[in-house]
């Protein structure tokens, strides 16, 4: 079983031919906003294990789930005497359904690598600089098992879906390496083409 990096489950949320350039063909590009991220990211690795109010805190700790077949590493860990707390830092103001994915399957290798439930975490947002709790209830466990399986799908067929070139285009890194305009007008073209087809087969079944 393909093991699915839990970042390629937050690309795919987001837009699933993000996921593909990224994962399936390597494609990576910066912008004001992975910039940003990184930016971000750099503060939360710095210092890789402090001890915060009796609370042990881990950075950049690397996850796995052998039962979900998924990997990766959790922005930061609070090992509380209930159990681990993960937490993931992000850039906006509030969290979005992609980062709440990538928190869950943070948490369910957690619970297989602690042999315990993870009920909840949270997202930090920079922009806002907010803590922000997320229950993993089973809405967002069946969406993160659904992800999970999609995207092993999307890794092991090498699959690259086309641009919904839409309102998540224009803040992508990736936006000049994909060019959904483009995508979408050549989408546009072959129904064009497929309906003349269509036309001209029915025209001379007529004649
Ligand atoms: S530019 Fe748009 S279609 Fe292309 S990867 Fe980014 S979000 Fe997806």
């Amino acid at each position: 079983m393909t093991s699915v990096p839990i970042s390629a489950l937050e690309h795919h949320v987001y837009c699933p031919r993000q996921c593909a350039l990224i994962h399936v063909e390597q494609t990576f590009d910066e912008n004001v906003y992975t910039l940003r991220g990184a930016r971000l990211h750099e503060r939360v690795e710095s210092g890789l294990e402090t001890v915060e109010g009796g609370v042990r805190v881990v950075r950049s700790l690397p996850l796995a789930s052998e039962r979900w077949g998924i990997h990766g590493k959790a922005d930061v860990v609070e090992l509380r005497p209930e159990g681990p707390y993960p937490v993931e830092y992000k850039a906006g103001r509030r969290p979005a359904l992609p980062a709440l994915v990538q928190l869950c399957a943070q948490a369910l290798c957690l619970e297989e690598m602690y042999r315990t439930s993870v009920p909840r975490g949270d997202v930090y947002c920079g922009g806002s600089r907010r803590r922000f709790t997320i229950d993993f209830d089973d809405d967002l466990r069946r969406r993160t098992a659904r992800e999970i399986d999609t995207v092993r799908e999307l890794l092991e067929r090498a699959l690259v879906p086309d641009a919904p070139n839409d309102r998540r285009c224009p803040p992508c890194s990736l936006y000049s390496t994909c060019m959904p305009g483009v995508v979408a007008q050549r989408r546009r073209l072959a129904s064009l083409n497929a309906f003349l087809y269509r036309l001209a087969a029915e025209v001379s079944a007529d004649a």
